[in-house]
């Protein structure tokens, strides 16, 4: 479903290069929730930009649903963006329209009507179970309550995948269990892929089947999360172990 052929990305700032993905192969099967793990600069979000689409490869193909991102045109791309939600650790949330409006925002880009778009936006207060706080602004929510509205908003135009970069690294160890358990019911319910990126070992164990392990642009090791955990091939893979041991 969504597949990383010999992908490397190289920014170039002035005559510097930063080799940010280093040839990476990867796979990621449908309906799996797929863990991405490694310090700080290891080229983990650039990864997730590639899928995204706001990045394109310097070298190597990306392919989502068997189709080559770099085969499409900017207006196709716009299209097939829809079908991939996104998550972030600051929430990205429009601080000047309620929560209705910013689970509206997308459903208003792609052409919904007024009606339509308030039984949807409905719905998805109701699964993320905010259906009391519609008309509050992000600034009234706790961060977990604004994680939901970022969810809903990005479940909003029903997409097949949902990337999550660092979505629970500014919640406190008990909000990140209940977007944790919301994001294994977006998976279950909906059959959404999940492609998360975490630096917490533990949010990989509790959520994620299989996980890659990346260093310096390279995935240094990948596997079922059981066998990277008994097993790990890899220094790096090892101290991130030791972390929640
Ligand atoms: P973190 O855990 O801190 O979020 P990360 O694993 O997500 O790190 P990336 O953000 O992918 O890492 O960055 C990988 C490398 O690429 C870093 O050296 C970063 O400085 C560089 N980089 C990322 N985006 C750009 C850009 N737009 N222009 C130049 N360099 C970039
Ligand atoms: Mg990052």
């Amino acid at each position: 479903m969504i597949e990383f052929k010999n992908v490397s990305k190289t920014f170039r700032l002035g005559k510097r290069e930063v080799h940010a993905v280093k040839n990476v192969s990867l796979k990621v099967n449908a309906g799996e929730i797929f863990g991405m793990i490694g310090f700080s600069g290891a080229g983990k979000s650039t990864l997730l930009r590639l899928v995204n689409m706001l990045e394109r490869p310097s070298k190597g193909s990306v392919f989502i649903q068997d189709i080559d991102v770099n085969s499409l045109s900017s207006k196709e791309l716009r299209t097939r963006r829809r079908n991939i939600g996104m998550i972030f650790q600051n929430f990205n949330l429009f601080h000047s329209r309620s929560v209705a409006g910013n689970i509206a925002y997308p459903l208003k880009l792609a052409g919904l009507s007024k009606s339509e778009i308030n039984t949807r936006v409905n719905e998805l207060l109701s699964f993320v179970g905010l259906s009391d706080k519609a008309k509050d602004y992000p600034s009234q929510l706790s961060g977990g309550q604004k994680q939901r509205v970022g969810i809903a908003r990005a479940l909003a135009t029903s997409p097949d995948i949902l990337i999550c970069d660092e979505a629970t690294s500014a919640l406190d160890p008990e909000t990140t269990g209940e977007i944790l358990r919301l994001l294994k019911k977006v998976n279950k319910e909906f059959g959404i892929t999940i492609l998360l990126i975490t630096h917490e070992m533990h949010v990989i164990q509790s959520i994620c089947q299989r996980v890659a392990v990346m260093e310096d642009g390279v995935v240094i090791e990948s596997g079922d999360v059981f066998d990277v955990f008994t097993e790990p091939q890899h220094l790096t893979s090892q101290r991130f172990i030791q972390s929640v041991q």
